[in-house]
Formats: C-alpha cells, structure tokens, sequence
C-alpha cells in the first residue's frame, strides 16, 4: 500500500498534493494507493480526494503542529498497512516526515526530483550538498519520501473513492499558543500558471513596482533571481531556481534574468519561456521560446501596455 499525505488549503487540495498523487501513481507496481487529509473540518477536502483515490483516510487534529502531523500519518500507515508514505517537500512536509521515519523505523527519501520502484527498494534522484550535485539514493521498504514541488505533473482525477475517519491519539508535546502568518500579497508562486521574474538587471529593489504592475495585470506570480534576494531587494521565498523554488508555469517571463544554470534549474520546465535582456547573447534565450533583445526599462512598460490592453 502507498499512502499519500495530502496538502490543502482548508477548501481545496493543493497543487502539490494532485502532484504528490501523480508520483503515487508511478509508483503502483508497490502496491494499491490511499490517501489522509489531516487537519480541521477535512470532509470537504476529503471528498475532492476521493475523486483521485480509491481510500481516503481523514485525520481531523485542529491546527498544524509537526507531532500531529506525524501521529495522524502514522495512524494512517497503521490502518493502511502502507510500506511506502509520500508527502510534498514544501516547507510544511519537511518538518513532520522525519519523526514520520522515525516511528515506522523508514528511510527518508527527501526532497526528490524522480523516484521508481526496483523490486521491494525505490531508487530517487534528488540535489545535493548545497545543490551543486544530483544524486541517486536507494532505500528499502518501509520508505517515507518527499517530492519536490513542481517536479511531477499533476494527478488528474480517476473515478470515485471511499472515505474513512482515523481516530488519532493526540500529542501533548508542543501547543501553539498564537499564530501570526504572513499577509499573503497576490498567487502563489509554486502553484502558479504564470510567473514574472526580475532579474539584477532592473537596477533597483524600486524597479519591481513595475514587476509586480506587469504580474498583477497577467494574474501571475512574482519571482526572483537569487542575485536580487542577496541583495535584499525581495525575499528569499521568491526565488527560484535551485536553491530557491522550482515553478512550471505555463508561461514564465523572465526580465533582466541572466539565466545561469542554477537559476534555469528552477525555471527551465516552464511551458513557454519568455526573456527580456538587453545582452543578446544572454543564456536565457537559449531556452527562450520568445526574446525581446532591449532595454528592461523600456520593453516592461511596453508589456504592461499591451497586457492591459489584451485584458479590456
Ligand atoms: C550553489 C549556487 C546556487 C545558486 N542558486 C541560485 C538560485 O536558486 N536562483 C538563482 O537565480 N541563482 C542562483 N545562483 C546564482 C546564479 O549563478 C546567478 O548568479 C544568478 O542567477 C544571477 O542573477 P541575475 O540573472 O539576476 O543577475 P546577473 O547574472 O547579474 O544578470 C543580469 C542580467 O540583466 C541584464 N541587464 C542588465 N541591465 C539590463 C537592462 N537595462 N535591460 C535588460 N537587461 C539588462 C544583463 O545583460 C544580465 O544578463 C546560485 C549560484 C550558486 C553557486
């Protein structure tokens, strides 16, 4: 049995949890597919799930600690019987699956970009050391692994499912007393169908106010090269590329973007790939399906024209 843990937003499943499930699916010579959707008034969630999964189990612990997270996974795996757990490698599945490993005394298979199953062992490529290599890891059953997001095309929907309520045993570790998040401006990055990108080349942490003109006309996300996070013009988690996010949008525009290869890591899966530089010889437009070869700072405002208008 593989069980997949689901990702959603209290409404909706996540990108990353149809992803999770597409990688499930690769994986079903190891067995039947089930999935847990924890956390409070689940059901709605849960029924979506069931449109992609023959069992699904639901886990209803309130709030998001890690300890519940891992103690309604591992409920889950008792009832399931499952050899192999697969949840997002976002920040949140980061926290919770190694006490996940832990308790079903599994490998950990993290953060991975491709995974097969060989015969009772899952082979998985995944970055390493600071991402200047890729890897090939081999784990035996019983394994718990994480995908990176925006490495496996999502699931589509395959008939209907029954539902299942888990009872979990509560932890009494950890409470959280407050939770205070970050005001979320705009789409998210990593779900995305487009992504606008500055690059150093704009000049100014000010130059972005165009940036995000240009993401909010398109409905789009705004992201970052990592030359211009180390330069504290915008924060880390907009940064894509391989020490950053990995997107795959259906269009990304990339403005005054370089296009180093650890930048292109993040980036290069993008159905459309549109480039602005004023240098022609710049390596983004070598995976550039469209270029413009000019100056940033003239070519956006134009951009901005022409998508407002395309909009009216
Ligand atoms: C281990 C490691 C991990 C890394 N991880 C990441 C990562 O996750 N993400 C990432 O992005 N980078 C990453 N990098 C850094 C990467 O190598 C590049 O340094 C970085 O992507 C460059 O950012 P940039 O394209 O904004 O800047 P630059 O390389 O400085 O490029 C700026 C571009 O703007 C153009 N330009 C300048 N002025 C204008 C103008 N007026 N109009 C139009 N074009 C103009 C220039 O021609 C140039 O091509 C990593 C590096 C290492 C070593």
């Amino acid at each position: 049995m593989i069980l997949v843990v689901l990702e959603h937003d209290g409404q909706r499943l996540r990108k990353s949890a149809l992803e999770a499930i597409g990688r499930a699916r690769q994986l079903e010579a190891l067995g039947p597919l089930a999935g847990v959707v924890i956390g409070e008034n689940t059901q709605a969630v849960a029924q979506e799930a069931s449109q992609y999964l023959p069992t699904v189990y639901v886990a209803e612990v309130g709030g998001y600690t890690a300890e519940k997270w891992a103690e309604a996974a591992y409920a889950a795996v008792q009832k399931s019987g499952a050899q192999v757990v697969i949840a997002s490698g976002g920040r949140q599945g980061r926290t919770w699956t190694a006490r996940l490993a832990y308790r079903m005394k599994a490998g950990l298979l993290e953060d991975t970009l491709e995974t097969r199953a060989e015969g009772n062992h899952i082979v998985a490529t995944r970055y390493s050391f600071l991402n200047r290599v890729t890897e090939r890891q081999r784990a035996a059953l019983p394994v718990v692994l994480t995908a990176k997001p925006n490495t496996t095309p999502p699931a589509e929907p395959q008939g209907s499912g029954g539902v299942e309520v888990l009872n979990v045993a509560l932890p009494t570790g950890v409470e959280v007393l407050e939770r205070l998040s970050e005001q979320k401006k705009g789409v998210s990055l990593t779900e995305a169908t487009i992504v606008v990108t500055g690059g150093r080349g704009l000049g100014s942490p000010e130059a972005f106010a165009k940036v995000e003109e240009l993401a909010s006309v398109l409905g789009a996300a705004v992201g970052a090269t990592r030359a211009v996070v180390d330069a504290g013009w915008r924060p880390y988690s907009e940064q894509v590329g391989q020490t950053g996010k990995t997107v795959q949008p259906n269009a990304y525009i990339a403005l005054a973007v370089s296009g180093a290869v650890q930048h292109q890591a993040g980036m290069n899966k993008s159905k459309y790939i549109v480039a602005v530089n004023k240098d022609a010889e710049a390596p983004i437009f070598k995976i550039a399906d469209y270029g413009i070869v000019g100056d940033v700072h003239q070519v956006l405002p134009a951009l901005i024209e022409a998508a407002k208008k395309l909009k009216d």
